[in-house]
């Protein structure tokens, strides 16, 4: 081994590769990718970046494909309204959504990271791209940012950090799409900045947050900030799929010498891998926790290995297990069980969803309330009613008492009409003959009727004299 492999294998492990020996931030100067992998990965990213600024536009039934809501609790997937009285649904659905990026990660590794997290789109296929057109390859941007500052100097930087400061506000918009809706972003835009200092200044501290990731923290949240990120250590087994360098094949490592029989093993040291990696390590070393999955890597090797007619895959996405001892990829037990789980978990979260209620019902005695007498033959309990309709539209509902005589007369209206979308609550009357009451605490049951159709049953309690 030469002397400063040595060294290397002596020190990677000994801090993050953002950080250099000294303590100083080592800013990452990663060769542009080229090669089959990445062209699909631009594919990917292009297609996501569509999607991620078109989808707060889509409505279907006048409602956004897509809202979360966090401040009114109210969320809208498929088009479909989910309030917080369906909260177990949307438990299930997170813990759907857990099990399945588990189960991804115990087979595919971090290629979520490299190919869908949003960080590293945005960074790779938005700033990166504009870091390149306005300052130069990377060698370029190393001697501009080590060079005394001059009159092109200031224009380049002034130019690539107005983009950057433009993408983030556009993001910063696109993200308040998805909790308020597009309608009423555009409002907060051309309405008077006065009446929304809150929201504005929310969307100034996320553009500047945006900005701030994008053009100075950058990989540092992968291997740093990111939970997932930190968690994947723990997921990863020896039959988890990973970019990993076939050091069977590649070591011994020696420099291609041209019309001489080759005694090394295929990695010639040209660095290209570690040259074009945006985490800024050595993968010929290992697992490593800085590796997003890019597979930046396996295309400059690919490119390297063509070049010299060797066969292609020196790095590539395999297993351990494939590395070490030629297995392939396997379906391991780990695997099975989670697929299981995930497919349990799919199949209650459809049932869940196919048989929510679009009309949920509450009804409670009011409170502080005692009963009251009507003349001399009739108790009377006023009734809070809370009524959620899901649905985008008006629906007129009547509320039957099912096993008593009696009647319900709601106040201030003489019949109950829905609006859409909303919490209704109205106050009602619930007054039964005294013949009927047999005791203090009289259990009742009101059926909530749409048309002639029974919807719901709610079961109370009517209170009454003492018996
Ligand atoms: S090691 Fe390869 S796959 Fe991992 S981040 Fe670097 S270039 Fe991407
Ligand atoms: S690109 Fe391939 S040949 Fe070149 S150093 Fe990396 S692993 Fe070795």
């Amino acid at each position: 081994m030469r002397e400063e492999d040595l060294v290397h294998a002596e020190t990677y492990r000994d801090r993050v590769s953002s950080v250099t020996n000294t303590g100083s931030r080592n800013w990452i100067y990663a060769l542009k990718p080229s090669g089959k992998w990445y062209r699909y990965r631009k594919y990917t990213a292009y297609f996501y970046l569509v999607v991620f600024f078109v989808l707060p536009f889509i409505k279907v039934n006048n409602l956004p494909f897509l809202m979360i809501n966090l401040p009114e609790g109210k969320f809208i997937l498929f088009s479909k309204i989910f309030w917080p009285q369906d909260f177990f649904i949307f438990a299930i659905a997170m813990v759907t959504f857990i099990v399945f990026v588990v189960l991804f990660t115990v087979v595919f590794g971090r290629l979520f990271c490299g190919w869908i997290c949003p960080q590293t789109v945005f960074l790779e296929f938005i700033f990166r791209p504009i870091e390149w057109l306005t300052e130069g390859s990377p060698s370029q941007q190393k001697k501009l940012n080590e060079g005394r500052w001059t009159g092109q100097k200031i224009a380049r930087k002034s130019l690539k950090h107005s983009l950057y400061l433009i993408i983030s506000f556009a993001i910063a918009h696109t993200f308040l799409a998805y909790v308020l809706g597009v309608d009423e972003v555009i409002a907060i835009i051309k309405e008077p900045a006065e009446e929304h200092i809150g929201l504005l200044t929310g969307l100034l501290f996320f553009t500047l947050l945006f900005y701030t990731v994008f053009a100075f923290i950058r990989e540092i949240v992968c291997s740093t900030i990111c939970p997932y990120g930190r968690l994947q250590g723990v997921m990863f087994d020896k039959d988890t799929m990973q970019i990993a360098y076939d050091y069977k094949r590649g070591e011994p490592r020696g420099k291609f010498k041209k019309n001489v029989q080759r005694v090394e093993g295929d990695c010639i040291g040209c660095m290209k891998c570690v040259q074009v990696c945006p985490a800024g390590i050595d993968i010929r070393d290992g697992l490593q926790l800085e590796c997003i999955g890019c597979t930046a890597c396996i295309d400059a090797c690919d490119e390297v290995m063509e070049s010299l007619n060797f066969n292609k895959g020196l790095i590539k996405f395999a297993s351990e297990n494939e590395i070490s001892s030629g297995k392939k990829f396997h379906f391991n037990t780990r695997m099975k069980a989670y697929t299981i789980l995930l497919s349990l978990l799919i199949v209650f979260m459809i049932i869940l969803i196919g048989t929510r209620k679009s009309v949920d019902t509450y009804i409670t005695r009011a409170k502080g309330q005692l009963y009251q007498e009507i003349g001399t033959d009739r108790i009377s309990n006023v009734f809070d009613v809370k009524i959620i309709n899901k649905t985008t539209e008006e629906i007129p509902l009547s509320l039957r008492l099912e096993d008593m005589p009696g009647e319900i007369r709601v106040v201030g209206a003489s019949s109950i009409v829905l609006k859409k979308e909303t919490l209704n609550e109205f106050t009602i009357f619930l007054e039964i003959p005294l013949t009927a009451i047999t005791k203090q605490n009289s259990k009742i049951h009101i059926g909530v009727y749409r048309g002639e159709k029974k919807i719901q049953t709610i079961k109370t309690k009517f209170l009454g004299p003492f018996k």
